[in-house]
């Protein structure tokens, strides 16, 4: 029989990324775990190890600092073994635009748009060459709702759509499947890391639940999987609109309403 692809998670030490660790483990693939804690991140492999059977190698990093980011992308370009990569680390802002230093605002772009783009580079040529393997990157619906007032998370998390979607053309004529997910508010620790008490949100996910749904959609090999979102038809309204925006842009001329009398 062949051997499972290993599956390399970003963000692996906690909520959604643990979750994904905890389930791929169960349906017995190896796994290489990755964030910065690295005490929870031994924990939760001996846990894994222990239940499930599978071999599970930790990797510490930050993935907002080059030296790991470069470290990560050599072993995804160098180990055979890894079939699937999780781009799930992330973190949410605190504060409204006006709040954000400079600094936080590096930080929240690094890991949400850099760290998730290099590593897919990384590792799409050796998945296109051998004409499989999947990238899942985990995008939030803030994405596309500036309402929520959260910019540059939401524009980071638009970025990343936009990314998987260039992807899944790119790549998926080479076999490559590439996943957006898409969540909305899910119980775990990035509230709190960002200063909100989760027991304040009207409604929350639970994050099985979530890792749950999004599984079904990678196992259908969705392109785009948002587990909260109970119309899906209004997903291909939003697609079908865009398409049809794209058909009514035409290069050579300015507009009508953009002439001057
Ligand atoms: P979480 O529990 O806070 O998990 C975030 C993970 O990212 C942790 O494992 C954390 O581990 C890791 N991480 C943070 N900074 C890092 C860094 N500089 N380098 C490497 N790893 C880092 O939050 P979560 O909700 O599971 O978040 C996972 C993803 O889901 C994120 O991309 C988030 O934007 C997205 N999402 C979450 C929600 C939600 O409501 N929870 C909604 C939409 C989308 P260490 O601290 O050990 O490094």
């Amino acid at each position: 029989m062949n051997k499972l692809p290993t599956v390399l998670i970003t963000g692996a030490s906690s909520g959604i990324g643990a979750t994904y660790a905890e389930r791929f483990a169960h349906r017995g693939h190896d796994l290489v775990l990755v964030a910065r804690d690295k005490t929870r991140l031994h924990a939760l492999a001996a846990r894994l190890r222990e239940n499930s059977g599978v071999t599970i190698d930790v990797l510490p990093a930050d993935l907002t600092q080059p030296a790991d980011l470069a470290a990560l992308e050599t072993r995804l370009r160098d180990d055979a073994s890894i079939g699937i990569l999780i781009n799930n680390a992330g973190m949410a802002q605190s504060g409204s635009f006006g709040q954000q230093t400079a600094a936080q605002i590096e930080n929240l772009i690094a890991l949400n748009t850099t760290a998730p783009t290099r590593l897919a580079a990384a590792v799409a040529p050796r998945f296109t060459q051998s004409g499989r393997g999947a990238i899942v990157n985990i995008g939030s619906v803030v994405g596309f709702a500036p309402e929520f007032g959260a910019t540059i998370y939401g524009a980071t998390k638009a970025f990343v759509l936009f990314l998987s979607q260039g992807l899944h053309l790119e790549l998926s004529p080479s076999g490559v499947y590439v996943q957006a997910v898409l969540p909305a508010a899910t119980r775990t620790e990035i509230w709190e890391r960002a200063g909100v008490d989760v027991n304040t949100l009207p409604e929350v996910m639970e994050v099985g639940e979530l890792v749950d749904a999004a599984l079904v959609g990678f196992d259908r090999r969705e392109l785009v999987t948002i587990p909260p979102l109970h119309v899906a038809e209004r997903w291909d309204a939003l697609e079908g609109a865009r398409q049809g925006l794209l058909a009514d842009v035409r290069q050579a001329h300015a507009a009508e309403r953009y002439r001057r009398p």
